[in-house]
């Protein structure tokens, strides 16, 4: 019986999907349950020379066999979900196993529309991706949003969607344009209703069956969105994003107890990157900044976005592995870093900004893209990882090399 939660350590992108898919398989997991975020996370999993991106189905899906669920922590976008299912049915994966539960919120039309006039209000932009994910949280808060389940009972939904309807145009009264892009109620009731005539069959008490089949003992995973820096509660406020991106909102988001959770696995960059506006200590915003970014190809898997880059914070990664409860971390992007000498990291004692020290560690010239052997790791990659791992107090339990999904090194 074991549950392992993944969980990013930065500000997300650090290559969950991946590590997700792999652990899959390394350990016979049956069960994943992606716990919380919307459409604005993008996942992405290659397999041989198909590369995959995933925005809302938990990136278990490749295998046969594996159930795969979006928790009730999570907020859906019904169309996109609808879209993305179309897509990896036409690319050959099969989405029998996929189900969404009844009591997810539903990004609706007029919340991509409310996230970007909040955006614009906002004199210190967030830089939200405008996908609405923090306004249908809103709502969940405000106890008046619309849940998976009300898409299946047309008279529920009817009454909420022109409730809500007409305060959602008040609220966008000050902004004519966005106004504009509202569609009706009607057509939002007709679009609503193609897409639950998809999901419909999907729809599932899912953390009522995640208990289940956790109390059977099967193996779960808890896939999480975003990084712990992103947070709602312990990231970067007010920079971060609407949901509980930590070990313990993997509870919160999957219906589990907290006694059920067996591992938690932090996946970290081997430096740092992130999306949008918000504190970063380590930021390289000059040429180094720019190699890593075009190197590590650091732009948005959903926006395309560039990705702020910099180096590796190892208080930051410890603090984030001090709030999960890591029981180790895994490395991405390891081979990113071959060229760069030396290799900066702010040491794991700096709490505070700006960073006047960082640590120097030698770098390598030589490729270690795919490596799956430690043993083959250039030693001073080796060291690096040491390092690491001193510094963040938390054992490193694998190094991705490479995109491919057989690019890790598991010690
Ligand atoms: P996630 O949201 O945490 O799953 O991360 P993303 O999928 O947005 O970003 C990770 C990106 O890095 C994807 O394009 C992956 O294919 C890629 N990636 C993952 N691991 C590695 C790695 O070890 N090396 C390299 N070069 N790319 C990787």
């Amino acid at each position: 019986m074991s549950v392992t939660v993944v969980v990013g350590a930065q500000f997300g992108d650090e290559g969950k999907g991946k590590i997700v898919d792999a652990l899959v398989k390394k350990n016979g997991v049956r069960l994943v349950i992606r716990y919380n975020g919307g459409a604005n996370a993008g996942h992405t999993v290659v397999i041989d020379d198909q590369t995959f991106k995933l925005h809302q189905v938990p990136s278990g899906i490749f295998h046969p066999g594996v159930t795969c669920a979006i928790g009730n922590g999570a907020v859906v976008d019904p169309i996109q979900l609808s879209n993305e299912l179309n897509e990896l049915q036409r690319r050959g994966v099969s989405t029998n196993n996929f189900f969404v539960s009844h009591r997810a919120h539903v990004v609706m039309p007029w919340h991509p529309l409310l996230d970007l006039a909040a955006e614009e209000r906002r004199v210190e932009k967030i830089g939200t991706t405008g996908r609405g994910i923090g306004p249908c949280y809103e709502d969940k808060a405000a106890r008046r949003g619309i849940r998976v389940g009300d898409l299946l009972d047309q008279a529920t939904l009817r009454a909420k969607v022109q409730e809500l309807w007409e305060l959602k145009r008040s609220d966008l009264r000050d902004f004519p344009e966005l106004l504009a892009r509202l569609p009706s109620a009607e057509q939002i009731l007709g679009n609503m209703a193609l897409c639950a005539g998809q999901i419909n069959p999907r729809v599932w008490d899912v953390d009522e069956m995640t208990r289940l089949r956790w109390r059977a003992g099967e193996c779960i995973l808890l896939e999480g969105a975003q990084g712990t820096l992103l947070d709602l509660e312990l990231g970067t406020y007010p920079n971060v994003s609407s949901s509980l991106a930590t070990s313990a909102g993997a509870c919160v988001g999957s219906g589990l107890p907290p006694k059920a959770i067996s591992k938690v696995i932090c996946v970290a960059k081997a430096y740092t990157t992130r999306v949008g506006n918000g504190p970063f200590r380590t930021e390289q915003d000059n040429e180094i900044g720019e190699r890593l970014r075009q190197q590590g190809q650091e732009f948005g898997t959903t926006t395309g976005r560039a990705r702020r880059c910099g180096w590796f914070d190892a208080y930051m990664v410890k603090r984030s592995c001090e709030i999960n409860g890591a029981d180790g971390i895994v490395l991405t992007k390891l081979d990113v870093l071959t060229g760069f000498d030396p290799i900066r990291v702010a040491p794991h004692f700096i709490k505070y900004e700006p960073i006047d020290y960082y640590d120097c560690l030698p770098g390598w010239t030589e490729s270690i893209n795919d490596v799956t052997r430690w043993d083959d790791l250039h030693e001073n990659a080796r060291d690096y990882v040491k390092y690491l791992e001193q510094a963040c107090g938390t054992d490193i339990i694998a190094v991705a090399t490479g995109p491919s999904r057989d690019a890790v090194i598991w010690r």
